[in-house]
C-alpha cells in the first residue's frame, strides 16, 4: 500500500516525486512506456532555468530521478495497463504487478505524432524536432521544414519564421484544418511557403544530421528535394490516456481535465504535465504542474487519514 503512486516519469511526475518524497510520502513511481518521457528524446535543452550553458534532456531528467531517490522515492519500470478508481486505495496494474495506493498522480505525459519515417526517430535532436519552443532557436538564418495543416504547424511557422533563413510549410491536402485567421497570418508571412498536396517521402540526413526533405505531391506524383537543416513534425499530439477512458473526465482530444490546480473528477487523483496540457507543453511548466499535484496530493491525504 502506497500513499502516493505516481504515473509516468517525465518532468511532471519526477518533480512530484520530489516534492512527495521530501513531504515523507515515500512515493512510488511507474516510468510507462516512455521513461523519462519527451525530454529523453531531445538532445540541447537551452530554455530551463538554471543552466545558463544548456543542458541535454537525458541528462536533466537523469539529475531529477537521482534527486527524487536521494529523498526516498521509488521507482519501478513498466506501463500501467488498467485502474481501478472507484474506490480508495485506488488499483493499479502494470503487467503482472499490482499496486495500491491512498493518492495517485497521473503525469503520463502525451506523445507527439511522428510521420513514421525511417530514421526519424533516431533524428530528434539532430534535425527532427516536434517543439519549435524548444528548438527554433538552433536554426537561425537555417531553412527549415514544417510538416502538418492544424493550428500548430501555423503557429510554429510563423514562430520559428523569425529565426529561420526560410519556411517550407508542407501539408499533404490544399486545405488546412487550422483556423483560418491562422493560415491568413502565414499567408502574409513572406518566409513561409505552403507546399500542398505534399507528403515527406525521406528525411534526408546522410551525415547523421538533418539536410532536407524528399517530398512528394499526392496529386502530380512530382518529386522534390527540399533543402532544410531542421524538420519540425507538428501532425499532433496523443495525450497517454487511454486506460483512463470512463474513469476521469477528459477533454473532446483525451487530455484529462484539471481543476483549481491538478484535481480531476475524482477525489485523490491527480494530474500534471501534458497528459492535462495541450497548450504549454514546455519542461518547466510540468516541472511546475508536478509540484502543484504533489503539494495537492499531500493535502489531501493530510485531510482524509484514518
Ligand atoms: P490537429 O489539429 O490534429 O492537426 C494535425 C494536422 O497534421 C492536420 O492538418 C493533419 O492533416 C496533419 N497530419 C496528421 N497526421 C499526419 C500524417 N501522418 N502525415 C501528414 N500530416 C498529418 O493538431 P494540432 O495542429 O496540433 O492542433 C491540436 C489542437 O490544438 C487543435 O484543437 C488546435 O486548434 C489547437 N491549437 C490551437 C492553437 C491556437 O489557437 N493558437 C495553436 C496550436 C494548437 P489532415 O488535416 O489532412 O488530417
Amino acid at each position: 500500500m502506497y500513499n502516493v503512486v505516481i504515473i509516468g516519469s517525465g518532468c511532471a511526475g519526477l518533480t512530484a516525486a520530489i516534492y512527495a518524497a521530501r513531504a515523507n510520502l515515500n512515493p512510488l513511481v511507474i516510468d510507462g512506456h516512455e521513461p523519462g518521457g519527451q525530454l529523453s528524446l531531445t538532445t540541447h535543452v537551452e530554455n530551463f532555468p538554471g543552466f545558463p550553458d544548456g543542458i541535454l534532456g537525458p541528462e536533466l531528467i537523469e539529475k531529477m530521478r537521482q534527486q527524487a531517490q536521494r529523498f526516498g522515492a521509488e521507482f519501478k519500470a513498466g506501463a500501467v495497463n488498467e485502474v481501478d478508481l472507484r474506490q480508495r486505495p485506488f488499483r493499479i496494474n502494470a503487467g503482472k504487478d499490482k499496486y495500491e495506493t491512498q493518492a495517485l498522480i497521473v503525469a503520463a505525459g502525451a506523445s507527439a505524432r511522428l510521420l513514421g519515417l525511417k530514421g526519424e526517430r533516431e533524428l530528434i535532436g539532430h534535425g527532427v524536432s516536434t517543439c519549435a519552443t524548444c528548438d527554433g532557436y538552433f536554426f537561425r538564418e537555417k531553412p527549415i521544414a514544417v510538416v502538418g495543416g492544424g493550428d500548430s504547424a501555423m503557429e510554429e511557422s510563423n514562430f520559428l519564421s523569425r529565426y529561420a533563413s526560410k519556411v517550407h510549410l508542407i501539408h499533404r491536402r490544399n486545405e488546412f484544418r487550422a483556423s483560418k485567421i491562422m493560415i491568413d497570418r502565414v499567408r502574409k508571412n513572406e518566409k513561409v511557403e505552403f507546399l500542398t498536396p505534399f507528403v515527406v517521402e525521406e528525411i534526408l540526413a546522410p551525415k547523421g544530421l538533418v539536410e532536407g526533405v524528399r517530398v512528394r505531391n499526392t496529386e502530380t506524383k512530382e518529386e522534390r528535394e527540399i533543402p532544410a537543416d531542421g524538420v519540425f513534425v507538428a501532425i499532433g499530439h496523443n495525450p497517454n490516456t487511454t486506460v483512463f477512458k470512463g474513469k476521469l473526465e477528459m477533454d473532446a482530444n483525451g487530455y484529462l481535465v484539471a481543476k483549481h490546480g491538478s484535481l480531476t473528477s475524482v477525489p485523490g487523483v491527480f494530474v500534471a504535465g501534458d497528459v492535462q496540457d495541450h497548450r504549454y507543453r514546455q519542461a518547466v511548466t510540468a516541472a511546475g504542474s508536478g509540484c502543484m499535484a504533489a503539494m495537492d496530493a499531500e493535502k489531501f491525504l493530510e485531510e482524509h487519514k484514518h
